[in-house]
């Protein structure tokens, strides 16, 4: 970015830019190199003059959420990402249909869960513990326990990438596991749900199983970035690690976790090089002695050093 590209970002944005900004402080893995410019969108009306911009100086953009899926090498980030903030960090409930509930997308899944239980509303308590954001999650079709966000997604709001504001219908998305099929450069704005109502006692008792359960089997005491493979089909990709004897294994500060496998941890100055090292030699690994090939779940991004 030029001096003039940065100087128009910043007025744009209205000020909303910080530049150099260390993606360590954006991510559960803690590791990661800079963000040439960092922008918090507040607004859609901003954010699609922003967007617009970048795109036409062809500056290059990611949306992140909590970075709770994003690994980012240690060279940073060339161009800018974006957060979501002030806007879209609201609820609010459709006074004829009770069961529809709309939701910033940068809103943090656990205040949406903090107000589903206040409100009696049931159907995402597999969600709780999932550090991310609800576009993050929509974006990533987070899913746990046998259930995924997708199937409760009723219409998005999206930012389209010439900063064009645009709503989808659930006809028009394609999720899989863990994706949803959207063209490059969209930002999630909103996401309405179709949910259900419950007591308040049961809405706290499924979402306090559900982080006992998490509790249990995940080494949350850690940086980390959740699950970093799929699951391959009728399998799964911790035990196919721990099956190539490789759990407790170390590079540098990043650890294959001893208490679930598919977890690498940050034990404490992890480089996002020391994250893909283990990573490589995990799918090798299990390449070599169990003939499947692991597809990562985590996004890699950035540039290395
Ligand atoms: C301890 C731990 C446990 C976890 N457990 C689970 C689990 O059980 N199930 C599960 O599915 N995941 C799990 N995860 C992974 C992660 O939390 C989820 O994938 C989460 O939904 C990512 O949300 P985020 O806001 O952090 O997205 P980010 O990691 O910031 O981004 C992930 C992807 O989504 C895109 N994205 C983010 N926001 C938007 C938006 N507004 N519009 C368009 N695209 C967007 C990004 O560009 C990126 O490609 C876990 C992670 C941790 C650290």
């Amino acid at each position: 970015m030029n001096k003039w590209q940065k100087t128009e970002l910043l007025r744009i944005s209205g000020q909303r830019v910080e530049f150099d900004s260390p993606m360590s402080r954006h991510t559960t893995f803690r590791v990661g190199g800079n963000a040439e410019a960092l922008y918090e969108a507040g607004d859609s009306e901003t954010l699609c003059r922003v967007m617009s911009f970048l795109v036409k100086e062809g500056i290059p953009y990611i949306v992140a959420g909590r970075g709770s899926n994003l690994l980012v090498r240690d060279g940073g980030i060339g161009g800018t990402v974006i957060l979501l903030s002030g806007a879209f960090t609201r609820i609010s409930c459709n006074k004829s249909d009770v069961s529809e509930i709309s939701v910033g997308a940068g809103l943090p899944i656990a205040d949406l869960l903090i107000r589903c239980r206040a409100e009696g509303i049931t159907g995402l308590e597999f969600l709780a513990g999932i550090p991310g954001t609800v576009g993050g999650a929509v974006a990533m079709n987070a899913g746990a326990f046998g259930n995924e966000i997708g199937a409760k997604v009723h219409k998005l709001k999206l930012v389209t990438q010439t900063g064009g504001l645009e709503e989808r219908d659930r006809s028009r998305l394609r999720f899989s596991y863990r994706s949803l099929d959207l063209e490059k450069g969209v930002v999630i704005t909103q996401v309405t749900f179709q949910l259900d109502r419950d007591t308040q006692e049961r809405v706290a008792e499924k979402i306090a199983n559900y982080l006992k359960r998490r509790r249990e089997t995940q080494p949350l005491e850690y940086p980390s970035a959740g699950s970093v493979f799929k699951n391959p089909v009728n399998d799964y990709a911790g035990r196919l690690i721990e099956e190539a004897g490789l759990k407790g294994k170390t590079i540098g500060g990043a650890m294959i976790s001893n208490k679930h496998a598919n977890f690498i941890i940050n034990k404490g100055g992890a480089t996002a090089t020391d994250i893909l090292a283990l990573i490589n030699l995990a799918r090798e690994e299990v390449r070599r002695r169990a003939g499947v090939q692991l597809e990562l779940e985590i996004r890699i991004v950035g540039d290395l050093v």
